[in-house]
């Protein structure tokens, strides 16, 4: 048995030289989640190796030496990248997770893309797992891969991580795709949310689009369950809370507090994305500049944005209001010896990162919807033992863990201002209360925990539908059973009628039988040693009508009306006020003698009933 985790991305960061494509292990989250994980099991990858590469021998060479590392790269082309990456996945799927309607882009070109890519993914998937083994996919971009590896490998374990919120149903219905692409999660075992939220938009939307049978955690598939549960994703808190401890980070923090001086630091960080509420965040921080002169000169805005698709107009035009709004901004209060805002459009190394979240006295994370948002999670760490404040979004995932920090509505500018207010004035002991509860928080449910929980769950998920699947029939129980059947001298056959000799289907009145299934229980009621009988929860006027042979038994309305009259129609043996079990009497020589006036005999006979409480049940038939 392995672990194969399947993303969009590689673990490995890529750089093309003139000696050829270079490769060294990026240490993301996800992948230290993973490597800490405990298992003998070898843990392999799947993703897009992240350049493209159309040499077959250069993509030979690239498969040798990733594949020495249990890299699996999946080479697309630009067409692809541009559809799949940033068509369907970012401009169709992203908006719509994060309840942005009108910059949802539908494009047939994309959708066929998606589906190619996914397809490529299940393909490289096939080649390396093997039944038994458990696969994790991850995110948004590959959600239909685990219906696409359920298809190919039916006996293997699928988990699916999903890093974006889910949205509710009503915003949800929109996507053409919808069914497909919910067919694609179910596809799961195991289908992980970061909060019950976002599990339980996905349960409403695929039992609204798929009319399947759904409990608060799970889905009845025909032979197996896809289980859903939230895992609120960790960080690596070590890692960031032991940060400050070394020279490189300490000497930036330096270097950092220098520049600042005396003045308060508030530090907002993200990516470039419209979802992350930067221009709502600086009308705040300008109306608490406004509504609190007192502060002009002590406080300053490190604002961080990482340049993200800046290439896509909707980007371009963001960045363009963004420095707009901070130029506006700094030239309004900007005196000769303070900068209220300091605006950096570019990435930080983790050093450079961490020494700025320790330095801040205040975190602004104020997103209009976020998955999660590690940044929150990191800021609280890398305080280590000097108080700080989180100010977060309402609307991201974290909030639901980090109920101790001062939660806002990302949209309301003046509860925003309020809240920088709040924070820079309470009191040390107080910030220092709330951070160490935070921190033991993250501390317990680190990256590593996290991606330990989700295996355990899913190893479970996988057991119950191994479980299950051995229940379904296959070749060797048909073959026991035509055994069994031959050498049986009396045979007592009871079948259940909707799900078993009937399909499930919406309407029951539409689930009469078929002249097939009647002329296959006629024939099996013709055989003297057979005694056939149907028990259903169906009322008797409908079994009676649908059974009209004399020679099948019929036990209606969970047992509670058995037997037939002579013209075929169910009646009232004896109220038992409970399920009944029926067994078959025992065999005697006078009844195998009789047997052959066995139509002719009151149909009750044959079938005596025993009450669930019991008791014997020879009551005689009331009519
Ligand atoms: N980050 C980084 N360099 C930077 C700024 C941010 O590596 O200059 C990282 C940050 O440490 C965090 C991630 O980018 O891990 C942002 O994750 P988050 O969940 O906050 O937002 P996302 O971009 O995934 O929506």
């Amino acid at each position: 048995m392995k672990y194969v985790i399947i993303s969009n991305r590689l673990p490995v960061t890529v750089k093309r030289t003139d000696a050829g494509v270079t490769f060294t292990r990026s240490g993301g989250g996800l992948a230290t989640g993973l490597d800490s994980l405990e298992t003998d099991a070898p843990k392999h990858w799947i993703g897009w190796c992240g350049v493209q590469v159309d040499d077959p021998a250069e993509r030979a060479d690239i498969d040798r030496r990733l594949g020495a590392q249990l890299l699996h790269p999946v080479y697309l082309n630009e067409q692809q990248i541009a559809d799949f990456y940033e068509g369907y996945s970012n401009s169709t799927i992203w908006p719509l997770c994060h309840y942005f309607y009108s910059n949802i882009v539908f494009d047939d070109a994309f959708r066929r893309a998606y589906w190619e890519v996914n397809e490529l993914f299940a393909n490289e998937a096939v080649k390396v797992v093997e039944p038994g083994d458990l696969v994790w996919v991850q995110d948004y971009q590959l959600m239909l891969l685990p219906g696409l590896i359920r298809e190919r490998i039916p006996d293997v374990g699928i988990g699916y991580s999903h890093h974006i919120p889910f949205p509710s149903y009503e915003l949800f219905r929109c996507l053409p795709e919808r069914a497909d692409i919910l067919r694609g999660l179910l596809g799961a075992d195991l289908v992980g949310f970061h909060t019950h939220d976002y599990m339980r938009h996905f349960i409403s939307a695929v039992y609204r689009v798929l009319n399947l049978e759904c409990r608060v955690d799970e889905v009845q598939l025909e032979d197996r369950i896809s289980e859903t549960e939230a895992f609120p994703m960790g960080i690596n808190y070590d890692l960031y809370h032991n940060a400050i401890t070394t020279p490189e980070v300490a000497a930036h923090a330096d270097a950092m507090r220098g520049i600042a001086g005396d003045s308060k630091i508030i530090l907002s960080v993200d990516r470039l994305d419209y979802s992350k509420g930067i221009l709502t965040r600086l009308e705040s921080y300008a109306a608490f500049l406004e509504s609190h002169p007192e502060y002009h000169g002590k406080v300053t805005l490190i604002m961080v944005v990482v340049p993200s698709r800046d290439n896509v107009p909707m980007y371009r035009d963001l960045k363009t209001a963004i420095d707009n709004r901070i130029g506006a901004l700094n030239g309004k209060y900007a005196t000769i010896g303070w900068t209220p805002v300091h605006y950096f459009y570019r990435s930080f190394s983790f050093d450079e990162l961490t020494a700025m979240y320790h330095l801040a006295d205040v975190a602004l994370v104020t997103p209009l919807r976020d998955g999660m948002n590690l940044v929150a999670k990191e800021y609280l760490a890398a305080k280590r033992d000097a108080p700080g404040v989180l100010i977060l979004s309402e609307m991201a995932g974290a909030a639901d863990e980090l109920r101790q920090a001062i939660i806002v509505n990302p949209t309301n500018i003046k509860q925003i201002g309020d809240a920088i207010f709040s924070a820079l004035t309470m009191p040390d002991a107080e910030k220092l209360a709330a951070l160490r509860d935070m921190q033991s928080l993250l501390a317990r449910r680190d990256v590593t925990a996290w991606a330990g929980e989700f295996m355990r769950e899913l190893t479970k998920a996988k057991a119950r539908n191994d479980e299950l699947r051995r229940k379904v029939l296959g070749q060797s129980g048909i073959a026991e059973i035509r055994d069994r059947y031959r050498a049986a001298r009396r045979r007592l056959l009871v079948f259940d009628y909707d799900g078993t000799l009937a399909p499930l289907v919406s309407d029951p009145a539409k689930a009469s039988p078929t002249v097939d299934l009647l002329a296959s229980l006629d024939r099996l009621a013709a055989d003297p040693d057979n005694t056939v009988v149907i028990s259903s929860g169906r009322d008797k006027r409908s079994i009676g009508d649908w059974f009209p042979n004399p020679a099948i038994r019929l036990s209606a309305e969970h047992g509670a009306f058995s037997g037939r009259t002579a013209n075929g129609t169910a009646i009232t043996v004896r109220w038992c006020g409970a399920t009944t079990l029926w067994k078959l009497s025992r065999t005697s020589p006078t009844t195998r003698r009789d047997r052959t006036s066995k139509t002719n005999r009151p149909p009750w006979s044959g079938i005596t009933g025993t009450s669930r409480t019991g008791w014997p049940n020879s009551a005689s038939p009331s009519s």
